[in-house]
């Protein structure tokens, strides 16, 4: 089971098994990397602090 983070606003996910490729972050690119003025790239509104940890994977 993996952590991801959730946009509360437009529900984009960042996985960071996946990465952003569009953002520069690529694949493998952990949540503690993400700059903190990083902003959602779906809604452009809420900011890497707004996310809310979620569980991804099995079990979900
Ligand atoms: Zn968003």
């Amino acid at each position: 089971m993996t952590a991801a983070y959730r946009c509360p606003g437009c529900g984009y996910v960042y996985d960071p098994a996946k990465g952003n490729a569009r953002e520069g972050f690529p694949a493998g690119t952990s949540w503690e990397q993400i700059p903190d003025e990083w902003c959602c790239p779906d809604c452009a509104v809420l900011e890497k602090v707004d996310f809310e940890p979620i569980q991804v994977g099995a079990n979900s």
